[in-house]
């Protein structure tokens, strides 16, 4: 039986070849990504790092310390997005506060971040999710009216833009990750980037104090990319989805986790990918015109539409199920039919005991946040979904909801 993986990114063996020829050479491998990241990105400089997270935690550090004010120690979080984004705060030694994102754009609702109290405010963060890039034009400008910092998390979003401009690049700082399940993906990695000289200096030297990835995390790196890259294929997928490693979007809090450079061998296959990001991203984008077209006008379900003006990359393609029974049926039906649908991130990040133990009581009215937790669907649009996948999540739809 075939299974669609609920996302990823096709790595051929010639990838990990070159990885595993590169892996000695780490600095020149980094030095190829970090000139890769800034044209596919137009941003002037990056920095490749062990993962999305350690490069908000990164961020998050240099911003504190350019701050130079110990009173400035939150950062306003959109009220759904990956738990890892309150985790790296709290590795950052700040606290998190919520703003409320609206449920038909899942980006902040602008006039609730208007009102928020910006009186201890470090950062203000995207989230960007599935690669639908948030209103950043207008978030950057309340940011840059409050005096604070935005860091542009486009961590599913490499490739997307609005208004012209790339996700990632609004704001001070920005980040990409290459994990599991993102726009490309070397199991784990990320990168830190900065279109602001100022602040780029700063975060360069922050960045030269990183350790070098462990050769044994290296070594296990390898490892699950090879069996990723093999088992992505949906013929091969069922075999290895019981493995903890290959779960997609699992979603835990952990504020432990290494903060290193990439490694050789990762800087060297995510410049290869990055030479097909293009190619990947309008597979993507066909298969979620395609979902449109065949789910719009459903009585069951909503479609999330980009902002006006934006390019989405579609990381996954995300619908509203109207009712939660429905949303539960609807993904043991995918699941019967071999399509990995998710049901993205569990909670609120409020709902999270973690992140709710450390938030006043205010921000924990979360509404727009809450009703996308119960409601969300994600739905695979990588390079192995076959042409007929929007006939058969329509069909399945229409079975499940008749
Ligand atoms: C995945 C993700 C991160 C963290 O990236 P990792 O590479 O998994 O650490 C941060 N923000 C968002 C929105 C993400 O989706």
């Amino acid at each position: 039986m075939h299974y669609l993986a609920p996302a990823g990114t096709p790595v051929t063996m010639r990838d990990i070849a070159h990885g595993l020829a590169c892996a000695t050479r780490g600095s020149t491998a980094v030095a190829g990504l970090q000139a890769a990241l800034c044209t596919v990105s137009g941003i002037s400089h990056a920095w490749p790092v062990s993962s999305g997270r350690a490069a908000m935690t990164v961020i998050l550090r240099t911003m504190r310390l350019a701050a130079d004010d110990p009173s400035r120690c939150e950062v306003i979080v959109p009220a759904y997005t990956c738990y890892s984004v309150a985790a790296a705060i709290e590795r950052a030694g700040l606290r998190p506060r919520i703003c409320d994102i609206d449920p038909a754009t899942l980006s902040m609702d602008p006039e609730q971040l208007r009102r928020c109290d910006f009186s201890r405010t470090l950062t203000v963060v995207s989230a960007n999710l599935y690669g639908l890039p948030n209103d950043l034009a207008t978030i950057e400008s309340i940011c840059l009216e409050r005096g604070v910092f935005f860091l542009d998390d486009a961590a599913q979003a490499l490739g997307a833009s609005i208004s012209g401009r790339p996700a990632g690049s609004f704001g001070h700082a920005g980040l990409f990750s290459f994990d599991k399940g993102k726009v490309i993906s070397t199991i784990q990695g990320g990168t830190v980037v900065c279109g602001l000289n100022d602040l780029a200096g700063k975060l360069d030297a922050e960045i030269a104090s990183l350790p070098k990835t462990g050769i044994g995390e290296q070594t296990v790196n390898m490892l699950k990319l090879g069996i990723y890259s093999i088992f992505l294929r949906p013929g091969l997928y069922p075999l290895v989805r019981a493995l903890p490693f290959t779960r997609l979007g699992h979603t835990v809090y952990e504020p432990r986790y290494p903060i290193t450079h990439l490694s050789g061998f990762s800087s060297a296959v995510a410049e290869r990918l990055l030479t097909r990001l293009e190619d990947l991203n309008l597979a993507r984008q066909r298969v979620a015109a395609g979902l449109e077209h065949a789910l719009d006008g459903l009585r069951a379900i909503e479609l999330v539409r980009p902002l006006p003006g934006a390019v989405a990359v579609y990381a996954r393609f995300p619908l509203l199920v109207r009712d939660a029974t429905t949303r539960a049926e609807l993904l043991t039906a995918f699941d019967r039919a071999g399509i990995g649908a998710s049901a993205s991130y569990p909670a609120a990040l409020a709902d999270v005991p973690q992140v709710r133990a450390n938030l006043p009581a205010a921000d924990t009215d979360c509404p727009g946040a809450r009703r996308i937790a119960s409601m969300i669907l994600t739905l695979p649009t990588h390079a192995y979904c076959p042409p007929d996948l929007p006939q058969r999540v329509r069909e399945v739809i229409d079975e499940c909801t008749k």
